[in-house]
């Protein structure tokens, strides 16, 4: 049956050369198989119409049968546009923005039969559908339920719309019937109520009901996400099998004596729990390879800290790794500070330290003599060595530079303990197919007693009582900073806004009373920080920036963040500037300006952030805007090729698809007993097929 599913296209009954290579450009349907896991996206009722005279607006998607009266041409060149008045028995209405509007006006007569589809909208008083799906009315169509697959205009013009596609799956689906082959386990199939592989495959393009319909989506999604999940699980124990890592099997003195006499509070129980997990990774023989995520301010550096004090403990060193010199910077004197009473060597390497005083560093770092060295990326140069390096913490990785990865492992013999820790949180469900190779830890609790982040959305007539706002906080004291976006495709004008607004301020907040800062990605990295350093010292009390200071500087004096333009940036973003406030005790704000009319979308963005602080609600609602490819680049969920399941809508079942995968694994560790047999042959094509992008993530 593998080989029959693996015929070229073209052999199908009712395609044909011309048509096979059709398929194959504009849809990459190859093969047999291909085209059986083309889904339709949506289905319709085709013995269900709408009249016009009854549209109320309540209906989300309308079938009216009626014909086309006329057509007519409005605009030029690019904003042309056709519209065609088609009627039905009680009323008429405007069918607007057509895609492929030549071929329409082609091969669709007036006042033909015909049938259109589409989401009713009222627009100056009368109804409209846009983007219409329009299909002449045929006796010989099949009634009832129908999917309904996408196609290209090119497709349509060799007769290969919906319902072509429709007609050549008949055949297929004939053929096929009693020789379709089980994958998933009986067992599995109970417990989650799955109807069987054919019965599904048939389903999917021929259900009778909506509810088959559904039921077989059910079925071929969780087969989809049970495979990728068991896949990454398989992955990550074979690499965990080869690798090897290093035992700290000691709690240490450096560890118990700062733990027990040195932090002032109680650890959160979050804090406690990740804590753990990178104790039992340290245990186990195996390499670490753990993401550690928390909102900003959930105390991941202290986790860090003690991780590090582990190894210390256990005679390695640790390195922490920050994105920029003054973050390095910080780390450093909080670290140093920290450790102060337990007699630890720690040292900062940074692009800025000269040549002179980097000799020192780099022969205690060779000899042991320093046990923890924070820095930035300077610190993977081949130049820098350790004696016995034990655990590489990288602070604020947004995007993953896994990249410097193997340049680190190559820092010891056997390659050191990873724990990456990001502010920017991914949801569950795709940090689980994203990271595969990676263990995810979370802490999800904020240290007691912190104020939550106040945050409003307004519009540019608000703007003078902004400014008194402002004011007022510098009274207090406070700090304040105000965000422009900055794009590469508007840069220019990007930069006019940026400076414009910084004029303004300027004007509105004179010297010598007020001292403001600009900092920009078109000045010299020293400038930047010159400029940076004199906010952090609090000598100048507002801060003009584009997003550059989006990584994680700590000004905890500063209490009001204002976001220009916020509709332009993305919300994981949004969150991300919202955390360089609210660091000290005092109520911070954070204030998002925007046009008056912005899009739905930027409007759900402004409510989300508005209505909650709750980085991984806030990534679940981005997902949903932005879908997975975006969030994760697309390179990396275009890998995943995925025929039916989202990522974005089907978070639940992913979980629930790589729980049923796990404990396949525990109940069959290498997958050999006899009902397991489909998995293991879909695994090892798998297996065989896809590169290991967890890795390359
Ligand atoms: P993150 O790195 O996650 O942004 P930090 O580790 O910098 O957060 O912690 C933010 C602040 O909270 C620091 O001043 C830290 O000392 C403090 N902090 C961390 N853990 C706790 C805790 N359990 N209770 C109270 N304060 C804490
Ligand atoms: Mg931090």
């Amino acid at each position: 049956m593998n080989n029959f599913l693996m015929t070229p296209i073209e052999y199908l009954s009712g395609v044909g050369p011309m048509k096979g290579e059709l398929l194959k450009k504009e849809l990459g349907i190859y093969s047999f198989k291909d085209l059986l896991e083309y889904y339709p996206f949506r289905y319709v009722n085709r013995s269900e119409f709408h009249e016009i005279a009854q549209l109320d607006g309540q209906q989300t998607q309308v079938q009216i049968k009626g014909k086309i009266t006329r057509f007519r041409e409005s605009g030029v060149g690019r904003s042309k546009r056709l519209t065609a008045t088609f009627q039905d028995d009680t009323g008429t209405i405007d069918l607007v923005g057509f895609k492929g509007a030549s071929w329409i006006k082609k091969s669709l007569k007036i006042n033909e039969m015909v049938q259109v589809y589409g989401k009713a909208s009222m627009f100056n008083g009368k109804w409209n559908i846009s983007h219409p799906e329009i299909s002449k009315i045929n006796p010989d169509d099949r009634k009832g339920f129908q999917a309904v697959y996408s196609s290209t205009e090119r497709l349509n013009t060799a007769g290969l719309n919906s319902k072509g596609i429709q007609k050549i799956l008949v055949p297929l689906l004939e053929q096929l019937k009693g020789q379709i082959e089980e994958l998933i386990p009986e067992n599995i199939r109970i417990d989650h109520r799955l109807m069987s592989r054919e019965k599904a495959l048939m389903s999917i393009h021929q259900p009778k009901t909506e509810e088959e319909a559904r039921n077989a989506g059910f079925r071929l999604k969780f087969e989809e996400l049970f495979f990728l999940q068991l896949e990454l699980l398989v992955r990550k124990k074979i690499t965990m099998q080869k690798s090897k890592g290093f035992i700290f099997d000691k709690v240490g003195e450096a560890f118990n004596d700062f733990y027990s006499n040195h932090i002032p509070f109680e650890l959160t129980g979050a804090q406690k729990r990740v804590l753990k997990e990178i104790r039992k990774d340290f245990s186990t023989g195996h390499h670490m390879n753990r993401l550690l995520q928390g909102d900003v301010g959930s105390g991941k550096t202290l986790v860090a800290l003690l991780s590090m004090l582990l190894a210390v403990g256990n005679d390695f060193q640790a390195a922490i790794i920050a994105p920029t010199a003054i973050l390095a910077t910080q780390h450093y004197e909080s670290i140093k500070e920290m450790l102060e009473p337990l007699s630890i060597e720690v040292e900062l390497l940074i692009g800025s330290v000269k040549k002179k005083d980097r000799k020192p560093i780099h022969e205690g770092l060779k000899d042991g003599r320093i046990k923890i060295l924070v820095g930035t990326h300077a610190l993977l140069e081949d130049v820098v060595q350790f004696k016995n390096l034990g655990l590489v913490v990288i602070d604020e990785q947004h995007r993953f530079g896994v990249a410097q990865r193997p340049r680190m492992w190559k820092k010891n013999v056997i390659p050191p303990h990873v724990l990456i820790m990001t502010a920017t949180p991914i949801p569950r469900t795709l940090a689980m197919t994203f990271y595969g190779d990676l263990d995810v830890s979370v802490i999800d609790e904020m240290p007691p007693g912190r104020k939550s982040i106040k945050t409003m959305h307004k519009y540019e007539d608000s703007r003078s009582r902004l400014f008194g706002f402002m004011r007022d906080e510098i009274d207090k004291g406070r700090q304040v900073y105000i965000v422009y976006p900055l794009i590469q495709e508007s840069e220019t004008l990007d930069y006019n806004n940026l400076m414009d607004g910084f004029e303004a301020i300027s004007r509105s907040f004179p010297m010598p009373k007020y001292q403001v800062s600009i900092v920009n990605g078109k000045m010299k990295p020293e400038d930047k920080d010159f400029e940076m350093n004199r906010f952090v010292k609090g000598e100048t009390q507002i801060m003009v920036a584009t997003t550059v200071i989006e990584v994680g500087v700590n000004v905890p004096n500063a209490s009001l963040m204002i976001i220009e333009s916020a509709e332009r940036f993305g919300l994981s973003q949004l969150h991300q500037l919202r955390g360089r406030v609210g660091r000290g005790g005092e109520q911070s704000y954070c204030i998002l300006m925007t046009a008056d009319k912005i899009s739905r979308d930027s409007l759900k963005r402004m409510k989300t952030m508005v209505r909650t602080n709750d980085g991984f609600e806030i990534s679940e609602v981005d997902l949903q805007l932005r879908g997975p490819g975006d969030l994760m680049g697309t390179q990396q969920s275009g890998d995943l090729n995925l025929k039916i399941a989202n990522l974005a809508k089907d978070g639940g079942l992913v979980s629930i698809a790589r729980d049923a995968a796990k404990e396949l694994l525990v109940n069959d560790p290498s997958i050999e007993k006899e009902e397991n047999k489909g998995v293991r042959s879909v695994l090892s094509e798998l297996l065989k097929s896809r590169p290991n992008w967890g890795r390359i993530a």
